[in-house]
């Protein structure tokens, strides 16, 4: 192998994922995240500033919050990445400099250097991410989110696969992640996710929807209302996929659909305009980078304006966060009016980040079930927490037995390494994964 693969981040954690891959004598940064939750005191790695390119797995802050001072920095490399991670990307990078207070001109100065940096590339079309060198990147699918990849590297030495955050197979919304991987030349180095490389999710979708069933009841029983600290696209397409499917089997009365965008509480009559991104056929064009997304067109107006206040709905409503800033932003204020009333369920929907609202929220039932009070801390303030949660771990993150499959796909692996999980995840999936292979 000609080059190394080193981890700036996600070493024994599962954020932030920053990853130098040196191949072919050029530098590629896989990703450029930040700390979950946002550590005020965390910097960038200084190696972050003398690389290539830039190449981005898929759209989440923990893989991309990074650009933000990397581009104010004067970083003028290419960014690279499918069309519809460089979109989301763009909305989330920008509205987190709006929610940060910075100046119209500085997020449209921002905008313009990113746009003029970034380049779409398709699933399964070799490139060269940076000219001059004799290297092809290719991006394949990875199915976590929209637009999600694992992305190959090719130099005339070495044949080196990042895997990127890995989806759960039984996504109803996404395509499963790739596995048709070209047989004829052996991988010389895999760096392998691990966030759920300690378990394996029940892979039964009927126990899911009872349990969403249930959630949904309770909650139109009680005239509250549903919250789910994640953003609108991805794990919470899913759940409104899920929701809508229980709908339209009669099991539960249609519901109200909000996400809180920068401009205000959108509102969305369930069976109208998430049918856009209801299936895989409608997903597939926008993953493949041939459409943009269109967050405008993804929430109807109503009352003949933007936005509706939270006191207006007199419907129970699941409400998502339409900014994807975690623990800051016009969410947080839903969760502080909500979560002291009882008849609030907090739904959790896959994989919590260490410090993200939903960790804590996931903390502080842990808390009161030892007999503690409940409080959860949200913008320096102790939210007393009497809202009920519940928890859908089986999305968003490969189980063990998934990552193996994708494992097991590539040819003459010669090394794998580990990151973007705890240290107990990777031993657990490392002892497990060894057992298998030599029990088979
Ligand atoms: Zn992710």
């Amino acid at each position: 192998m000609d080059g190394r693969v080193r981890l700036l981040g996600a070493v024994d954690a599962t954020t932030p994922s920053i990853t130098l891959v040196e191949i072919g004598g050029a530098q590629l940064l896989v990703d450029c995240g930040v700390p979950a939750g946002g550590a005020t005191d965390w910097q960038l790695p200084e190696e972050v500033y003398d690389v290539d390119a830039v190449i981005l797995t898929h759209a989440h802050m923990d893989h991309i919050g990074g650009l933000l001072d990397l581009l104010k920095s004067g970083y003028s490399g290419p960014i690279w990445g499918t069309r519809a991670t460089l979109e989301i990307s763009r909305y989330l990078l920008t509205n987190s400099l709006r929610g940060n207070g910075r100046s119209a001109d500085d997020t449209i100065a921002f905008a313009a250097l990113y746009d003029h940096l970034a380049r779409a590339l398709p699933y399964g079309q070799a490139s060269t991410p940076v000219s001059g060198y004799d290297i092809k990147a290719t991006l394949w699918e990875a199915g976590h989110l929209v637009g999600a990849a694992s992305i190959e590297f090719q130099s005339p030495a070495s044949r080196v696969i990042v895997s990127g955050d890995l989806g759960s197979t039984d996504s109803p919304i996404l395509n499963g992640f790739h596995t048709a991987w070209n047989q004829d030349r052996a991988v010389d180095f895999v760096l392998l996710e691990s966030t759920h490389g300690d378990r394996t999710h029940p892979h039964d979708p009927q126990t899911a929807d009872t349990q969403l069933e249930q959630v949904v009841k309770q909650t139109i029983a009680n005239r509250g209302h549903i919250l789910v600290p994640a953003f609108v696209l991805g794990r919470s397409q899913q759940l409104f996929y899920q929701l809508r499917r229980l709908a339209e089997s009669g099991r539960i009365e249609p519901l109200l659909m909000a996400a809180d965008m920068p401009s205000g509480l959108r509102l969305n009559s369930p069976a109208a305009r998430f049918n856009l991104l209801h299936d895989k056929k409608s997903l597939q064009p926008i993953a493949a980078g041939d459409e943009a997304l269109d967050f405008e067109g993804l929430f109807e107006q109503r009352h003949g304006r933007n936005s509706v206040r939270l006191s207006e709905l007199n419907q129970s409503t699941v409400i998502v966060d339409g900014a994807g800033m975690g623990a800051g932003g016009r969410f947080v204020g839903h969760l502080k009016e909500l979560l002291p009333k009882p008849e609030t369920i907090v739904v959790l929907y896959g994989h919590q980040a260490p410090g993200t609202t939903g960790w804590l929220i996931e903390n502080a039932i842990e808390s009161r079930a030892a007999g503690s009070m409940s409080t959860v801390r949200l913008a320096g303030e102790d939210v007393l927490m009497r809202a009920s949660v519940e928890r859908f771990p089986a999305v968003s993150h490969a189980d063990r037995e998934e990552l193996a499959t994708w494992l097991d796909a590539l040819p003459g692996v010669k090394q794998v390494g580990l990151h973007h999980g705890t240290a107990a995840a990777q031993a657990e999936f490392t002892d497990w994964y060894r057992h298998r292979n030599q029990a088979g």
